[in-house]
């Protein structure tokens, strides 16, 4: 496992486990708990995932010294502004069990993020939070949150797969030191990503299975990942894929494989603000 550090000095694991989409508790303590014994120190969760509790019970159960840990969880649209902010970090904080975090994110870029953002600015000065960062900030919004924050993003976690790769947010968030973090590393499952000729010819060459060679790809170009997986043997095999590189030639034959724009949610239409503004996780 390698580490990345960010732009103030704090350093973040390169692979982390994702937990969207598992809302059942005892099945998200469990799995929570097998990627920490497998080795994963970097967890992934969100208010909205409505498993924050689950996260944190698996963590102590764990009893690996919270020092060696990376905990991630996000604001959701609901609680944006400055206000609300700091009551929905103080809530997510007391179902984690934890007295500081590691990253925290604003998760979409919706409703008074900057608001939000003063917020967030704070707990970081204050010491309650060691990085501060956004998810889904397209290059325009990214640009204008770093240029008016007194504090810019340290990261932004965005979908990231070879159907998806990012390279025109990758070259904003290099300009303004932003680490760029993949979101549905393996596209959340979708267009046959596992099944793919082109990754499945790259993986049998280094004796290797398709969903190494996705993570690696993205980890050897610098992209932290998070993938998901509610089975043990997936868990592990996820995270083995710190002995062995990708040559130059399959890197770029993989770079061919970008189609440019996510098919899995569109952050430009209006559709999209409407559905996440309308997505409630509390009274
Ligand atoms: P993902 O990690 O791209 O894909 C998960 C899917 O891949 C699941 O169906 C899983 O099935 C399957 N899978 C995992 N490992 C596999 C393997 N080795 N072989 C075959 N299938 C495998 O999707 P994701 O969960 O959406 O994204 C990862 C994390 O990113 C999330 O958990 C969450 O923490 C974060 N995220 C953030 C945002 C945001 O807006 N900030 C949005 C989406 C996700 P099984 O579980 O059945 O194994």
């Amino acid at each position: 496992m390698e580490n990345v550090k960010l732009r103030n000095g704090v350093e973040m694991p390169l692979e982390g486990f994702g937990v969207f989409q598992i809302p059942d508790a005892a099945q998200c303590e469990k799995v929570v708990y097998e990627a920490l014994a497998a080795g994963y120190r970097l967890i992934d969760t969100a208010a909205v995932y409505l498993n924050e509790d689950a996260v944190g019970r698996a963590i102590k159960k764990s009893g690996i010294p919270r020092e060696e840990l990376f905990i991630t969880t996000k604001l959701w649209v609901q609680d944006a502004g400055y206000e609300n902010t700091k009551k929905a970090f103080q809530l997510s904080m007391e179902k984690l069990g934890l007295d500081y975090l590691d990253l925290y994110l604003i998760h979409q870029p919706y409703n008074d993020y900057y608001g939000s953002w003063r917020a967030l600015e704070e707990l970081y000065e204050a010491g309650k939070i060691r990085a501060i960062g956004v998810c889904n900030f397209y290059p325009e919004r990214l640009a204008d949150l770093c240029l008016n924050a007194k504090i810019a993003p340290m990261v932004d976690q965005v979908e990231c797969h070879p159907f998806f790769q990012q390279v025109e947010a990758i070259k904003t968030m290099e300009e303004f030191g932003v680490q760029i973090e993949a979101w549905g590393p393996f596209a959340e499952g979708n267009f046959n990503i596992f099944s793919d000729e082109i990754l499945a010819s790259i993986a049998a060459k280094y004796g290797k299975t398709t969903a190494q060679v996705i993570l690696r790809w993205n980890v050897q170009r610098g992209v932290i990942v998070i993938p998901k997986s509610v089975h043990k043997e997936r868990i592990e095999e996820n995270l083995n894929i710190w002995d062995f590189e990708l040559s130059d030639a399959d890197m770029k034959t993989i770079a061919g494989m970008d189609v440019g724009h996510s098919q899995i949610i569109d952050h430009f239409t209006a559709e999209t603000a409407k559905f996440l503004n309308g997505y409630k996780i509390h009274d």
